[in-house]
């Protein structure tokens, strides 16, 4: 493992850097992204954030937005790339398989791998690790990387400030999450001074709803929703057909298991919809209880203990099925 005093060394002179982060991006996968980028290539390093799929439309405006590689769009630019970086940072992730089509690219390349993560339980694929689970995003991370790592504050300029801003109000759930502590306040007060627009983020995020989107959104809450008040869970199930009927596009479906975890009492919601290449579990929980646990032992996933996701190939009935016989094993937890 290298310290952090070697990477401040490497840093030193232009280096060929990759910065990369999990499948389906998310604001903080892509606000640390980009953040990062926008701080390195004032140093001169030629840098490229390269994600593995593509991202929602309200996350599409990040400054350095328009220099992302899709990977799948670009695989042969993008596999040179990495072959040839002399750094890959690896960014809101911490296991390989979570960069899905580019993970044997990134596993073969002779690049450094720096980590930047709060996620539980990180695999060992790196050789620089910044890393902590009480983070309340990445974002939260890069910027004491930069600020107090790296001691170089005065590079946060506007635009790695609105990227990192972006990341820590999505991840915190606008600063609702347990883990927005006084200094994720603090942080994000010095992201406003150094020139990030607060108020407009958070509309450029929040407010950008497509008509089909809300449509969407109402037809899963009402039809879709199951409360099982024995066990304090509320399930919203939906199928291949449904989103196409609704014309669902990548991030229409985020953040509706979180009105299904708003009902009063529920300690436990999922949101569980058939992809074409599976069916996706995310699930959402309050206080103690473990969502990463059942994603990791029954459903190839994992996660934070309150925000944890999942896939599996069976049918979508069969899965469905799947998580309510579990249910029982967790009742003391959730009916407590
Ligand atoms: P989401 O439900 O928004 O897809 O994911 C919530 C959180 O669960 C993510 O921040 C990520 O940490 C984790 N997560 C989601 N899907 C997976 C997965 O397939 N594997 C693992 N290990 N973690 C996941
Ligand atoms: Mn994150």
């Amino acid at each position: 493992m290298l310290d952090i005093a070697s990477v401040a060394r490497l840093l030193e002179q232009p280096r060929k850097i990759v910065i990369t982060t999990h499948h389906k991006p998310d604001g903080d996968a892509l606000g640390s992204s980009l953040g990062l980028y926008n701080y390195l290539i004032q140093q001169g390093h030629h840098a490229k954030v390269v994600v593995p799929s593509d991202y929602p439309d309200f996350l599409s405006w990040m400054p350095g937005n328009e220099e992302v590689i899709i990977y799948t769009e670009n695989v042969t630019a993008a596999d040179t790339l990495i072959a040839e970086a002399e750094m890959i940072f690896c960014l809101d992730f911490n296991a390989l398989s979570r960069i899905n089509a580019m993970t044997d690219s990134v596993r073969a390349s002779q690049a450094v791998k720096l980590m930047i993560d709060h996620h539980l339980e990180p695999e060992d694929f790196d050789d620089f690790r910044y890393w902590d689970i009480n983070a309340c995003a990445t974002a939260q991370l890069v910027y004491t990387f930069i600020a107090d790592a790296l001691n170089n504050k005065a590079l946060i300029n506007k635009d790695v400030a609105t990227c990192l801003y972006t990341g820590i109000l999505t991840d915190s759930a606008s600063f609702r999450l347990p883990k927005t502590t006084a200094e994720v306040h603090l942080i994000a007060a010095e992201l406003i001074n150094a020139g990030a627009v607060n108020w407009r983020i958070h509309e450029l995020v929040y407010n950008s709803s497509t008509e089909n989107r809300l449509r969407f959104l109402g037809h899963c809450l009402s039809n879709k929703l199951e409360v099982l008040y024995d066990y304090n869970t509320a399930i919203v199930t939906v199928t291949q057909a449904e989103l196409e009927q609704y014309d669902v596009q990548t991030g229409d479906t985020e953040g509706i298991v979180n009105f299904a975890l708003s009902i009063v009492n529920i300690k436990l919601a999922a949101f569980i919809v058939e992809r074409t290449d599976g069916i996706k579990l995310s699930l959402r929980s309050k206080g103690e209880f473990p969502a990463n646990e059942i994603c990791k032992k029954y459903f190839s996933g994992g996660g934070h203990r309150n925000a944890a996701g999942g896939r599996s190939d069976k049918p979508l009935d069969q899965v469905v099925q799947e998580l309510k016989d579990i249910l029982p094993n967790y009742k003391k937890l959730l009916i407590q």
